[in-house]
C-alpha cells in the first residue's frame, strides 16, 4: 500500500481524530459505504414522482427525510452511462478519464476504430482503485467500468455485467411456418392430456455471453377430464424426454441447468419463458422464450451463493414484447424480475460482508425509459393510448426500482447510503445521419462494400463517431491516425470549415441541426477536451439523436431517419436530463439542495471512509 500524498497527511490526520471523536461519542468506525446508480433516473423527474404519490414511505422518500439530497446530479457531457459513470467513479470529468462515449474513437487508432467505453480504463484513478489502495476491500454490482477484464478494472468480490443480446424468441401459431404437429413420442411422467397432444419446436438463442442456442420441444396439452378438446398448459420437453418446465397462459417458466465452462464448475446456466396466448381450440398459441444466460460473480464462492439465493442472470426486460406485442405486463414483470436480481445480489453481499464500499448498479429504469418514452406527439410511435400506455409502464417500473431503494435504505444501520444516478431521459423525434451530412458537405468520403452498403472509406479525410445526442467529428491526420490522410497544416483550415458548414446546418424548416458545435478548445467547458472527443464536439439540437453509417436510400434520402429509440440521453448540460443525488448517513443533517456535481461523488464517499479521493491529476 502507497502512502497517501503528504500535502494530504495533515488533513487525513484531522479526519482520524474527527473519527475518533465520533467513536468516542457512540458514531460507527470504520465507516462503510455503499453507492447505487439507478441507470436513467432523472433528479427532476424523480422530484415530481416524490410529490405525486408514486413512492413508498420507505425508498427515495426516506433517502430524502433522512440525509442530505440534491433535486440534480449535475452530470458531465455527454450524458451517457459509460462517460458518466467514469466520472463519477473518479470525481473527474471526460477530458481527463478519457472516457468520451460507450463507443468512440481513441485518438491513436485508425479512423474507422471504435472502442468499447464500458471496457475502456480510465486514464484517472478510480475510486475502488482508491480505496485498495488505502486498505479498503471493495465489492462491485456490475458497476459500469468494473469489468474483471484487467487488474485496473477489478473488485476483490465482484459480479459483472451480461451484455447479452435483449431480444428473446416469440412462437406465433399455428401458421405454415409455425405448425403445431402430433405428438409421437410420450409425455414425460406426471404429465397426461385427456385430448391428443401437440407439439413445436422453438429454435431459442444463447445471449452471445456465455448462453448457448437450443432448440426447445414444446408438448401442449389438456389437462382436464371434461370429455372436450381444451388445451390449457404447455410443456417443455428435456432432450431425455423428461419434463424440462410447464406453464399455463399467462405464466412464466424457467429452464436452466448446471454445466462446466472452463475451469468453473457446476456453473447455473438459464433462461425465462412465458405462454403469452394460448386459446383452448389451439387457433392461436404465442410462447415467448429468452436467451440463455449465467452470472459472472467473483470469487467463486460468491457466484456459487449467488446462484443459490439469486437464481441465474435473468436478462433485461425485452423490447420485443413492446413492439411486437405492446404487451407492457410481461415487460414489467421481466424488469421487476431482474431488479429483484439485483437486490438479492446485494442481499447476498451484504450477508458477506467482507467489503468497505459496495457499488451497485440498476439498469431497470434506462432500459424502460429507452423504449417507453413517449411524452411528445412528434414522436413516430406516439399516439395518446400508447402514451397513456407507456407512462403507466414507467410509473410502475419507477415504483419497482423504489422498492429497491427501501432495501437498501436498510443498510444505513450499517453505514453510509449513496444514490446517484448517470443521466436522465429525452423524448426523441428523429435521428440524424451525420456521416452522410458530412459527405453531402463535401468533407467525408464513402466507399461502396461488396455487400452494397456504403461505410466510410479508410481514406477519408473525416469521419465521425456518435453516442446519443452527441458526435464527434474526427479528422483523419497524416502521422497521428494510421493510414492518416490530412496533412498537419491543412487541420486548423479544415476544422474551422467543418465547424463553420456545420454551425449554419438547418433542417427543411429552417431549424439549426445543433445547439452546440465545439473546437478542442471550446469543448473546454464542457469538460470534453480530450483526443479521444476528436476536432469537433456537436450536440443536437432537441429530440434528435445522431446516429453511425448511411440512409440505405442512399442520395436522395433524407438526412433523418427515425429514433433509434423513443427515449435516449447523451446531449449537453440540460438539467432536465440530471441525474440524483442522495446521502444519508450518521451525522448527516437532512438537507434538500438545489444541485451536487457528479464529479464531486467520489470526494465526498472517500472523506466518509476517511480516505484520499481518487488521484486525478494525471
Ligand atoms: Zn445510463
Amino acid at each position: 500500500m502507497r502512502s497517501p500524498r503528504s500535502a494530504l497527511r495533515p488533513f487525513l490526520a484531522l479526519l482520524s481524530f474527527a473519527g475518533l471523536t465520533a467513536f468516542a461519542f457512540g458514531g460507527t468506525l470504520p465507516r462503510r459505504a455503499i453507492l447505487v446508480s439507478f441507470d436513467g433516473a432523472g433528479g427532476l423527474d424523480l422530484e415530481e414522482r416524490l410529490a405525486d404519490g408514486t413512492f413508498s414511505p420507505d425508498g427515495f422518500a426516506r433517502a430524502r427525510s433522512q440525509g442530505f439530497s440534491a433535486r440534480r446530479l449535475v452530470v458531465v457531457t455527454p450524458s451517457l452511462t459509460a462517460v458518466s459513470h467514469a466520472a463519477i467513479s473518479s470525481g473527474a470529468p471526460p477530458s481527463k478519464t478519457g472516457i468520451v462515449a460507450n463507443w468512440f474513437h481513441p485518438a491513436s487508432e485508425a479512423l474507422r476504430v471504435r472502442v468499447n467505453g464500458f471496457e475502456v480504463e480510465s486514464e484517472v484513478e478510480t475510486i475502488w482503485e482508491a480505496a485498495a489502495r488505502q486498505g479498503k476491500r471493495v465489492c462491485a454490482l456490475t458497476w459500469p467500468g468494473v469489468t474483471q477484464r484487467s487488474p485496473r478494472s477489478s473488485a476483490p468480490v465482484a459480479m459483472r455485467y451480461v451484455d447479452a443480446k435483449p431480444h428473446g424468441t416469440l412462437w406465433r401459431g399455428p401458421t405454415a411456418l409455425h405448425p403445431l404437429a402430433d405428438l409421437t413420442v410420450s409425455l414425460p411422467l406426471g404429465t397426461k392430456s385427456f385430448s391428443p397432444p401437440k407439439t413445436f419446436t422453438l429454435d431459442a438463442a444463447g445471449n452471445g455471453d456465455g448462453g448457448r442456442d437450443v432448440t426447445l420441444t414444446f408438448a401442449v396439452i389438456d389437462t382436464t377430464d371434461d370429455g372436450r378438446r381444451n388445451y390449457d398448459e404447455i410443456a417443455v420437453l428435456s432432450s431425455d424426454g423428461s419434463l424440462a418446465a410447464r406453464a399455463r397462459p399467462g405464466q412464466w417458466f424457467s429452464l436452466s441447468e448446471t454445466r462446466d465452462e472452463g475451469d468453473e464448475k457446476s456453473v447455473l446456466f438459464g433462461r425465462w419463458g412465458k405462454v403469452l396466448a394460448l386459446s383452448p381450440d389451439l387457433s392461436r398459441l404465442v410462447v415467448y422464450v429468452g436467451n440463455e444466460a449465467r452470472t459472472y460473480a467473483y470469487p467463486e464462492d460468491f457466484r456459487r451463493t449467488l446462484e443459490a439465493r439469486a437464481g441465474f442472470w435473468p436478462g433485461p426486460p425485452d423490447p420485443a414484447l413492446l413492439e411486437s406485442a405492446e404487451d407492457t405486463a410481461s415487460f414489467l414483470e421481466q424488469a421487476t424480475r431482474f431488479c429483484e436480481f439485483f437486490v438479492s445480489a446485494f442481499d447476498v453481499a451484504d450477508r458477506r460482508g467482507d467489503w468497505d464500499l459496495l457499488l451497485g448498479y440498476l439498469p431497470v429504469l434506462d432500459e424502460t425509459e429507452h423504449v417507453a418514452l413517449l411524452l411528445d406527439p412528434r414522436q413516430p410511435w406516439y399516439t395518446p393510448a400508447r402514451a397513456a400506455k407507456a407512462s403507466a409502464l414507467v410509473r410502475d417500473v419507477w415504483r419497482v426500482v423504489d422498492r429497491a431503494a427501501a432495501r437498501y435504505m436498510r443498510f444505513r444501520a450499517k453505514g453510509d447510503v449513496f444514490f446517484v444516478s448517470d443521466h436522465g431521459m429525452r423524448p426523441i423525434t428523429r435521428s440524424l445521419y451525420i456521416e452522410e451530412l458530412l459527405r453531402r458537405l463535401g468533407f467525408l468520403k464513402a466507399e461502396v462494400q461488396a455487400n452494397g452498403k456504403r461505410r466510410v472509406a479508410a481514406d477519408s479525410p473525416v469521419d465521425a463517431s456518435t453516442g446519443g445526442g452527441v458526435a464527434f467529428v474526427l479528422v483523419n491526420r497524416a502521422g497521428v491516425l494510421p493510414g492518416g490522410v490530412v496533412p498537419p497544416e491543412k487541420v486548423d483550415a479544415l476544422v474551422a470549415q467543418i465547424a463553420d458548414a456545420l454551425r449554419r446546418a438547418t433542417d427543411d424548416d429552417g431549424k439549426l441541426i445543433f445547439s452546440q458545435v465545439a473546437t478542442r478548445l471550446e469543448a473546454a467547458d464542457l469538460g470534453l477536451d480530450h483526443p479521444n472527443a476528436g476536432d469537433l464536439v456537436l450536440v443536437a439540437a432537441g429530440g434528435t439523436t445522431m446516429r453511425g453509417g448511411f440512409p440505405p436510400e442512399g442520395e436522395k434520402a433524407s438526412l433523418f431517419g427515425e429514433g433509434e429509440n423513443p427515449g435516449q440521453h447523451g446531449f449537453g448540460p440540460d438539467p432536465k436530463l440530471d441525474g440524483i443525488f442522495f446521502h444519508s448517513g450518521e451525522g448527516i443533517e437532512p438537507q434538500r439542495v438545489e444541485s451536487f456535481r457528479a464529479v464531486d461523488v467520489a470526494a465526498r464517499i472517500s472523506e466518509r471512509l476517511q480516505i484520499e479521493p481518487p488521484r486525478t491529476d494525471r
